[in-house]
């Protein structure tokens, strides 16, 4: 990874992008441009936020005091490809839709079930992001993330406890990742990454305003008649529908008829509006099954509101 050494910027007053479009701003934002810049920001404070493409995030309204930063730069934005020993290194801020292009294109097969939906690489990992074909996770052999003390760590792939949705990274700062893939036929790579937006434009509102899945999908602890048994991991999207929270609406957020685990927005919505709708269909949810949900998509806040 080149290390540059100019100035790191920093923003005051700054939005913040996410695919909400919603939401406050940041105090301070940074934009390191290597190493020694992002270990700078955590200097400037230790508990700063790490921004990717925004597409699992929601800004509460009055915005965020952490300094927030974005890897969205040429220093983490570096992809590497060995075609011979199917080795793949990608800088946290490289946009997943672009290296599952380039892989692809380059007859390399692993990422193309994760196409359809926005994210970094950085931001992947950390939720192991994925879904009917497949996690980020599942190729991945090395991930070099900074911690909040700003050393460095190169963890293996079995020092990683990847599970649905979770990788136990969130006190790091990924930088990159390292993916093993094989060879494969271009055009039948791309015949699946085809398949993969299908099904995704078919089940999801993509065309709408959202941050994706609001709610993880929850593992059962008791037996639920016609749901599933203890230990079953069960549709969150399933739950909202059947306890009837399609189409509810407050001030501009929608829980979509398409998909009921995606809370849509309006361009006048408030993130406040999202945060209660949420509190709303899980309330609902757990009078209906006894089923408390957790959230998966991240809210930022200020210090002194709730944050999760
Ligand atoms: C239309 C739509 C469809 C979606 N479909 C899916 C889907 O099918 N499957 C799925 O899993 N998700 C889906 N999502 C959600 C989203 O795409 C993923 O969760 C994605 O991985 C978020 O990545 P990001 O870079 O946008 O992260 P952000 O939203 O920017 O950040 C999410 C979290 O990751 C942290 N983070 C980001 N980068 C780093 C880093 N380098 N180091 C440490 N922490 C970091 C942030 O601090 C934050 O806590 C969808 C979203 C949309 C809008």
């Amino acid at each position: 990874m080149t290390i540059h050494t100019e100035n790191l910027h920093i923003e005051q007053n700054a939005p913040i992008s996410t695919w909400y479009r919603i939401g406050g701003r940041a105090d301070r934002f940074a934009t390191p441009n290597s190493q020694n810049q992002l270990a700078q920001c955590l200097d400037l404070d230790p508990d700063m936020k790490i921004l990717g493409e925004g597409a699992n995030l929601l800004v509460g309204d009055t915005g965020i005091n952490h300094l927030v930063v974005s890897m969205q730069t040429d220093a983490f934005k570096t992809i590497e490809i060995d075609q011979a020993a199917g080795l793949v290194y990608a800088g946290a801020g490289v946009p997943l839709p672009r290296l599952i292009t380039q892989t692809v294109s380059t007859g390399l097969a692993g990422l193309q079930g994760l196409a359809g939906f926005p994210a970094t690489i950085g931001g992947a990992l950390i939720m192991n992001a994925g879904g009917k074909f497949g996690a980020i996770s599942d190729h991945i052999i090395e991930v070099r993330a900074m911690d909040r003390a700003g050393r460095m760590h190169d963890l293996k792939k079995s020092d990683i406890a990847f599970d649905y949705r979770h990788s136990g990274l969130d006190h790091l700062i990924i930088c990159s990742a390292t993916f093993e893939l094989e060879s494969a036929d271009t055009q039948q790579l791309k015949a699946q990454l085809a398949e993969c937006m299908a099904y995704k434009t078919a089940s999801q509102p993509m065309n709408e305003k959202s941050a994706g899945c609001a709610f993880k999908n929850p593992t059962l602890t008791d037996s639920i008649e016609n749901i599933g048994q203890p230990g079953d991991r069960v549709s969150a999207g399933m739950l909202i529908d059947r306890a009837n929270c399609k189409a509810m609406t407050l001030g501009g957020a929608t829980v979509s008829n398409l998909h009921a685990n995606f809370i849509t927005t309006t361009s006048n919505a408030k993130a406040n509006d999202v945060i209660a709708l949420m509190n709303q269909v899980r309330t609902k949810v757990q009078d209906t099954f006894g089923i408390t949900l957790e959230n998966e998509v991240v809210i930022w806040s200020r210090d002194t509101e709730q944050e999760s």
